[in-house]
């Protein structure tokens, strides 16, 4: 980037700040797809003179609200919950929940701003939205759960519905928390809707929905390869997390033929060579989705090393898929990486790389596939799971499988389209950005002065 376009970028962000004091996950996510479009829209003038980018940065929409329930001592608890919906333009807002005491709205505005260029990129008609709470469901029982949903569902549904917003998963916010939340919508409702996704089998979800966003950064990453005529298979990997994403991740890659030697939770990482497979991973999906247990109880049971307060960066490996949370693989960790021998990474978590991590993979000029991209088959098997509901029949898993794998396919053809920077070198950053700003900004020029 020359020196008008840094100064162009500085002024831009200035704005941004000045508008939105206290939000540094929003700015950041903000920043990074300021760097890619600004050289964009200076190539496109209409899209400067609707100030489509500047419309972009703003939500539609933010709710706040109280959540007011009783623990099971007797005592009364009151949580803040928010949804943010950034934009519709393309399609009813689309974004999951968060549960998590680190959610704020910053956090949550940086999610559904990315949202909208992710849900845009999977060519299905989703506008973008996230939302959550600063509630903590570790430590809290199933009926403490239920009762914080319920009561959360008692503001959110007069908000939310299948051709205005439809609320997903996210960290904290799993098939237990999508069923109880569901079960008081339809109560309160009187009306079986397709308004959550992520939902139980038994009651319209979808299959391959829980596999759906590892199982796509798994695609996503063989499509990179692919390119440069590589794959997956032999590949030496390391995930981060040990939740739903991190999990399907390291399935998806052992079944293809890679070895994931390391993962983690919040409280350290696992080094296990000889590889997370099989009946050891059947065990962590079991310790982690069932028991709700720590990690290091795998390093216990199966003989491994633990890591206690650490993140699996400094594991040697080709393919690194940082699976947990936002800033969680920093430059110096990027560093480490690509000394190791790194030669891709694909985004499985939200913004889990800070932007000097970015810039030095980029620099190295190796395979990064931002989250945008790489993690949008969990939302692109929710909008599957929609339509499934809106035509009341049930694809089978064959079939959901086949159609993640086509649009992971495009979402890799469309950042090649626009991130190609030439001598085999694609910028899937940029792609990505740009890929997903397109849609949007001609929905927004389309409809005028909105
Ligand atoms: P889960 O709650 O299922 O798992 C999160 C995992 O990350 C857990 O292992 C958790 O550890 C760990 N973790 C959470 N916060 C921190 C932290 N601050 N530091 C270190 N580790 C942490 O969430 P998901 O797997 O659903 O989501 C993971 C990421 O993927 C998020 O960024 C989410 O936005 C993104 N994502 C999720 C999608 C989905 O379909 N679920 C779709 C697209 C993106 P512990 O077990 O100790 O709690």
């Amino acid at each position: 980037m020359g020196k008008n376009g840094r100064d162009e970028l500085k002024r831009f962000m200035r704005g941004l700040i000045k508008r939105n004091p206290g939000e540094p996950e929003f700015h950041q996510a903000v920043r990074e797809v300021a760097e890619s479009l600004l050289p964009f829209t200076r190539e496109h003038p209409e899209y400067r003179r609707a100030q489509i980018l500047e419309r972009m940065t703003e939500p539609d929409r933010i709710l706040i609200f109280r959540v007011t329930w009783e623990d099971d001592r007797g005592v009364f608890r009151a949580n803040r919950a928010w949804r943010v919906q950034f934009n519709n333009s393309i399609g009813p807002y689309k974004g999951g929940l968060r549960f998590h005491p680190d959610v704020n709205l910053s956090v949550l505005k940086f999610l559904g701003f990315e949202q909208t260029f992710k849900n845009s990129l999977t060519g299905l008609p989703i506008g973008g939205a996230k939302g959550g709470s600063n509630f903590n469901p570790k430590g809290k029982s199933e009926r403490e759960v239920m009762r914080f949903c319920q009561s959360l569902m008692l503001e959110l549904h007069r908000h939310i519905g299948d051709d205005i917003d439809v609320p997903a998963g996210d960290i904290g916010v799993g098939r237990r928390e999508i069923s109880f939340l569901f079960g008081q919508f339809k109560r309160l409702e009187n009306r079986f809707a397709g308004i959550l996704t992520g939902k139980g089998l038994a009651f319209g979800g979808s299959l391959i929905r829980t596999e759906a966003t590892g199982y796509g950064a798994v695609y996503f990453m063989n499509n990179m390869l692919g390119h440069r005529g590589d794959s997956v298979e032999g590949k030496t990997c390391v995930v981060s997390g040990c939740g739903n994403v991190a999990l399907y991740t390291i399935e998806k890659l052992t079944q293809l033929g890679a070895k994931v030697v390391a993962a983690s939770d919040s409280r350290g990482f696992i080094h296990d060579p000889d590889g997370i497979r099989d009946e050891k991973l059947e065990w962590l999906k079991d310790l982690k989705e069932v028991r709700r247990g720590r990690i290091q109880e795998y390093a216990e049971h199966f003989g491994c090393d633990f890591h206690p307060g650490r993140r699996p960066w400094s594991v040697p490996c080709d393919l690194a898929f940082p699976s947990a949370t936002q800033n969680e693989l920093l430059g110096d960790d990027a560093k480490e990486l690509l000394a190791n021998g790194l030669i891709g990474v694909a985004e499985g978590a939200n913004m889990p790389s800070d932007l000097e991590a970015q810039h030095r993979f980029h620099e190295a000029r190796i395979l990064f596939g931002p989250a945008k991209a790489a993690n949008a088959g969990g939302v692109a098997v929710s909008a599957l799971e929609q339509s499934q509901n809106a035509l009341r029949i049930s694809w089978s898993r064959d079939e959901v499988d086949t159609r993640l794998k086509d649009i992971m396919k495009n979402i890799h053809e469309k950042c090649v389209r626009y991130g190609d920077e030439g001598e085999g070198y694609v910028d899937y950053v940029k792609g990505a950005n740009i890929g997903g700003f397109v849609k949007v900004a001609e929905a927004m020029l389309a409809y005028g002065i909105v």
